[in-house]
């Protein structure tokens, strides 16, 4: 596929394949239901879903106690152990009553489910190339995780359930 990179563009993160904001909206369509995301028992039992990811996909999220993580970060995806990392606190976000919390730790978790969802690993070569958002591995896990957000709501409302 060719890229339409035009403007000079300072990556943040890794440079990866070309998606476009209707490829990642997409992925997180296909992806909701194999992940269970779309069940009511979200996210108060998020256990039982890190078990059914680990089950179903080889991917392992691991809690890291607050006074071990760095404070730079709220989460960290390893592309090569297929793992995510996260702190404590978020996981605490992600299971507390107040749905502003909830949202907070849940957009940390599927930013790097995102990293995950969308098999980023870096691109090495063409390091000349012209670099744009949708080469950026983290402007995409963003965009992943706010489709995810939203989604999520849609969801929820339909269903009468807000989370
Ligand atoms: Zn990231």
């Amino acid at each position: 596929m060719t890229t339409a990179c035009s403007n000079r563009y300072q990556l943040r993160g890794q440079r990866v394949e070309y998606l476009t904001d209707m490829q990642i909206f997409n992925s997180v369509e296909a992806i909701l239901k194999p992940l269970g995301l779309d069940t009511p028992l979200f996210p108060d039992k998020i256990e039982n879903l890190f078990d059914l990811w680990a089950e179903q996909f080889g991917l392992t999220i691991d809690i890291v106690e607050d006074d071990e993580w760095p404070s730079c970060t709220n989460g960290h995806y390893d592309p090569s152990t297929l793992t995510i990392r996260i702190p404590t606190r978020i996981l605490k976000l992600i299971k507390s009553k107040n749905a502003k919390q909830r949202k907070k730790g849940l957009r940390v978790l599927f930013h790097e489910l995102g990293h995950f969802c969308l098999a980023h690993k870096a691109v090495l070569h063409d390091s000349y190339g012209n670099d744009c958002k949708e080469v950026d591995s983290e402007e995409q896990a963003d965009l992943f995780s706010d489709y995810m957000a939203v989604c999520i709501d849609n969801l929820r409302s339909k269903q009468g359930v807000l989370f």
